[in-house]
């Protein structure tokens, strides 16, 4: 487990996100542009959201590892309004996608698009991990691999 910085200064860098012994890892995975999600070390499964037992095999040999970031879009919505975020625009609207990972049927991460018309946003679209800074923070987001 990487111990860069602690768990103080990561709950003060991700204000108002739900940070618990569960994702800490993740979240500091964010700090350094690495998506990581939690895999079983004893069966293999990975699993989102969090847990700290395999809800496979009840495991507790959970470990955060990185994902590729590559997937297809399985579920899109467009919001027309919401909470004020600083770089969210309700008026285009904003995209927020869940992408099924590549790695496993099933698991999936839900993050925005970037770089694409909303009408390019469509449910089986190839996308890939790409980065970007919300809140001083990198937030792992989509694009997609053939804009349209
Ligand atoms: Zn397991």
């Amino acid at each position: 487990m990487t111990t860069d910085i602690s768990d103080e200064e990561l709950v003060a860098r991700f204000p108002g996100e739900p940070i618990t012994h569960d994702n800490a890892a993740h979240y500091r995975g964010r700090l350094r542009r690495q998506l990581l999600l939690n895999r079983c070390d004893d069966c293999g499964r990975w699993h989102a959201p969090p847990k700290p037992v395999c809800p496979d095999c009840w495991s507790w040999r959970v470990a955060a590892q990185p994902v590729s970031g590559d997937g297809e879009i399985f579920m899109a919505i467009f919001l027309h309004r919401g909470p004020a975020v600083p770089g969210v625009d309700y008026s285009t609207p904003y995209p927020v996608v869940t992408v099924e990972l590549a790695e496993q049927e099933g698991l999936r991460f839900t993050s925005t698009v970037v770089g694409a018309d909303n009408a390019a946003i469509r449910i089986g679209a190839p996308v890939r991990l790409a980065w970007i800074e919300r809140n001083g923070v990198p937030l792992p987001v989509f694009e997609l691999k053939e804009s349209v």
